[in-house]
């Protein structure tokens, strides 16, 4: 059975993508940070989608947790086949405003925490020569946005990131692509202003707000063997917001 493991998977979007995957016939390692029972949670869904689930708390901005994220799953479910780099967090503030603190957590979680989830994970995927990594980018990523310089700049940094993995694994099969989220109903969002929230709708074409599963279905496509001709993309699931960036 093909082997999965998604971060942050204990609520919001990546419970949707390990769903997903699980949907499609993965069994699935579920990173996690913080919440145990969200994370077992999400184990129960994908139980019930008939596939097995494997939960391992580690914090991704710590690079010996991430590489023993990995190696925990791999161990525990087998080698790698898919890998999703959803876990992220936002530390919002005007640029002048911003403590380094917050531009630093949000950098080593964001950026370097996929980044160290993704190296060890491509050791196992060159070897084998198979595999395929989606990034949980941003459409802040491609466009910027006032109050979000931190998370702007390390969902752009992602970017950067998915098109030189993509480039140095293609020779042996491996694809790497991004996911660039518009505006999705999770905890993460809750937290925006209903004014706010309201402008976002407003530039949203398709004129509502986006569900995890509606990022899930992009997830599960770019890591089928239908996105085979695929690397170094990133998707737009974004309700048409970042039309024209
Ligand atoms: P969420 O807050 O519901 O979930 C974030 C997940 O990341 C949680 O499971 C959390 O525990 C985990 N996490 C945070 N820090 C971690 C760490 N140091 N180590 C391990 N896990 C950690 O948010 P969400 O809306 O589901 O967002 C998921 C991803 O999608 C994030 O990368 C986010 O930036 C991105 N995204 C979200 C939206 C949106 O509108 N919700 C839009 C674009 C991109």
């Amino acid at each position: 059975m093909p082997v999965a493991l998604v971060t942050g998977a204990s609520k919001g979007i990546g419970a949707a993508c390990a769903v997903a995957l699980a949907e499609a016939g993965h069994d699935v390692g579920i990173g996690y940070g913080t919440d145990a029972d969200g994370a077992e949670a999400t184990a129960a869904a994908v139980r019930a989608a008939g596939r097995e689930a494997f939960v391992h708390q580690a914090d991704v901005s710590d690079e010996n947790q991430a590489a023993g994220l990995v190696s925990a799953v791999e161990e525990a479910l087998g080698p790698l086949d898919a890998l999703v780099l959803n876990a992220g967090i936002t530390r919002d503030g005007p640029a002048l405003r911003m403590d380094s603190e917050d531009w630093s957590a949000v950098i080593d979680t964001n950026l370097s925490g996929a980044f160290y989830t993704a190296r060890p994970a491509l050791r196992g995927m060159l070897r084998r020569r198979a595999g395929s990594i989606v990034a949980i980018s941003s459409v802040v990523g491609l466009s910027g946005n006032v109050g979000q310089v931190n998370y702007s700049a390390a969902k752009a940094g992602m970017l950067g990131m998915v098109k030189s993995l993509a480039r140095e694994a293609a020779p042996r099969g491996i694809r790497v692509n991004a996911v660039a989220p518009g505006y999705i109903t999770t905890e993460m969002t809750a937290a925006i202003p209903e004014q706010l929230q309201e402008r976002i709708l407003e530039h949203t074409p398709l004129g509502r707000f986006g569900t995890p599963e509606d990022v899930a279905a992009a997830v599960r496509f770019l890591c089928s063997d239908d996105a085979g001709f695929m690397t170094g993309a990133v998707v737009s699931v974004d309700g048409g917001l970042a039309i024209g960036v």
